[in-house]
């Protein structure tokens, strides 16, 4: 008897997991990411050190930045590390949420399959579920505009509650609220216009939002002035040399005396560069490309504060902020032209100079300046202002608020019980899983407090069931309470980012029931029995 040839239809190198065992393989990953940020979550979350391959250390208590710092390779886990990016990119804050609410619907969706209950009832049940939860949070949100400026502070400080920016929270929402107020345009936020740069020759309390811009480049000359008040600026993207004026033309000398007329004309063209300058009135430059020494020579005579080689961008910024037109041609260049700033100067620190243009009068380019003793702590600062900006963008896009502290997923868990109550079949469950996924957020709020979740969800939902709304676990009094009165407040758009995002990864991870990894592929562990994150397996 002839044994039956086995046939291949994959390469030998591939290695294939399929049915139930890719499927519990992927929710094991999915669920491994989430629980590695869980203990970061809400105001007593603890940070995060990550040490890279190099030996470079971050401190963080972001989401999005611990995951992406650790390299995750299990396909599933990575597809969950996008959530968080997608919400960093969509909202700005809240990838802690996100992530552990697609773990925690994974999980409960395993729940669902040892009941013999097939993905595409759960991943339907789910999908309803999240329609809906974003159709309540719609009804409980709160309107907010930029008038309230109050508001908006509370929005600040909610976001940054517990991370390293904690004791500079007052100042980071003055800060914030401020620059975006002034930068918005219509209710649109370019935060491209918010230039954060970082400084270590100060404390942190000392951080400060300067209404105009700051360019790494000192003067041209140091017999220029090191510092203009009452600045006229022109913006010059072309250079202010000799081709400037004539192109490249090609001139021969055969005699000295040629070559006195010569000099003496480009002399005159070159002086010629520096009149139109002074005569527009500016008496501070900056130009995109080169200055002729000469050039610099005179408009340090006439006190002319100059800046050569300044980046496209920087230019670009400094005519939102000081409200200047960029000139290409001088011939263009007018008192109309110009842009205005109250002072213009030359800041040395250490070796380097930089060139501080403040007080422009509606600026709408802005920087802020982080100053830090270390790089650790500068770049979490950095992550918390950027997480507030994100916020209060959002705010100011979408105009609505919810009640953080958990209040807003209780209610939106408890509508959703109702609403399941309203379905028939099996998708039901399904709903109520993706309700109880819901109350995970309070509870792990409770939890990394060192409160007893059980108590906390338990008092949370009983007020909730009378009514009480805007309840939630407010973490430094310990109790249920108002907590919208007592200004925990978030922008509703992070939440329904979440859920959207969050619905959709488990849903699909869920659908998956045969993963083909390819052994040559950059996933080696990223199938079968490794989950391939460090200490993690
Ligand atoms: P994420 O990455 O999801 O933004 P955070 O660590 O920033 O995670 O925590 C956000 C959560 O902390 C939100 O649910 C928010 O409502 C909650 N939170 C903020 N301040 C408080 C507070 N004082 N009491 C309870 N919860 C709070
Ligand atoms: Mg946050």
């Amino acid at each position: 008897m002839t044994e039956k040839q086995p046939i291949y239809i994959l390469p030998e190198s591939t290695e294939r997991t399929m049915g139930k065992d890719a499927q519990r393989n992927n929710i094991l990953a999915a669920k491994l990411v989430a629980d590695a940020v869980k203990t970061t979550l809400g105001p007593k979350g603890m940070d995060k050190m990550l040490v890279d391959a190099i030996g470079e250390i971050t401190v963080t208590n972001d989401g999005v930045s611990i995951l992406e710092k650790m390299e995750i390779e299990h396909p599933a886990a990575k597809m969950m590390v996008e959530i968080a990016k997608t919400q960093e990119s969509e909202v700005g804050d809240g990838t802690t949420t996100a992530v552990m609410l697609a773990g925690k619907l994974l999980e409960n969706a395993e729940k669902l399959l040892d009941l013999k209950i097939h993905p595409t009832i759960i991943t339907k049940g789910y999908s309803l579920a999240a329609e809906k939860a974003k159709e309540f949070l719609n009804e409980l949100s709160i309107e907010a505009s930029l008038e309230r400026k109050d508001i908006l502070k509370y929005v600040v400080k909610t976001a940054m509650t517990g991370k390293g920016a904690e004791v500079v929270k007052e100042k980071f929402a003055d800060i914030i609220v401020d620059a975006i107020s002034q930068i918005q345009d219509n209710g649109e936020v370019d935060l491209g216009n918010i230039k954060i740069l970082k400084n270590k020759s100060n404390s942190v309390e000392n951080t400060e939002l300067i209404k105009g811009i700051i360019i790494d480049k000192e003067r041209a000359l140091i017999d220029m002035p090191k510092k203009v008040e009452g600045a006229k600026i022109g913006l010059i993207s072309d250079a202010l040399e000799m081709k400037s004026l004539g192109g490249e033309s090609k001139i021969s000398i055969t005699s000295p005396q040629q070559f006195e007329e010569f000099s003496m004309m480009e002399e005159r063209i070159l002086k010629d560069i520096v009149e139109k300058v002074e005569s527009s009135g500016a008496n501070v430059i900056f130009c995109q490309k080169g200055i002729d020494d000469v050039v610099q020579y005179y408009l340090a005579k006439k006190g002319i504060y100059a800046c050569r080689r300044v980046p496209k961008s920087d230019i670009e910024s400094l005519a939102r902020a000081c409200g200047g037109r960029i000139v290409s041609n001088l011939n263009e260049l007018t008192s109309e032209e110009l842009g205005k700033a109250e002072v213009v100067e030359e800041i040395r620190k250490s070796d380097e100079g930089m060139t501080y243009v403040r007080g422009c009068e509606n600026p709408k380019a802005l920087t802020i300046m982080v100053y830090a003793g270390s790089e650790h702590v500068s770049d979490e600062m950095e992550r918390a202002l950027k997480d507030g900006l994100g916020d209060i963008a959002t705010v100011i896009k979408d105009k609505k608020i919810v009640p953080g502290a958990g209040a807003i997923e209780i209610e939106l868990s408890r509508k959703l019980r109702e609403f399941a109550n309203s379905l028939s079949g099996r998708e039901q469950l399904a709903v109520n899983e993706f309700a109880s996924a819901l109350e995970f957020i309070p509870s792990t709020l409770a939890e990394n407090a060192g409160l007893d979740p059980i108590d906390v969800l338990t008092e949370l939902k009983s007020k909730h069931d009378n009514g009480e709304k805007l309840f939630g676990i407010n973490i430094f009094t310990n109790n249920v309470e108002d907590v919208l009165r007592e200004g925990i407040i978030e922008p509703a758009k992070i939440k329904s980012q979440a859920i959207s995002s969050a619905t959709e990864v488990s849903t699909m991870i869920l659908r998956i029931d045969d993963v083909l990894a390819s052994k040559g592929s950059s996933s080696p562990s990223g199938t079968g029995q490794g989950i391939g994150m460090p200490g993690m397996d």
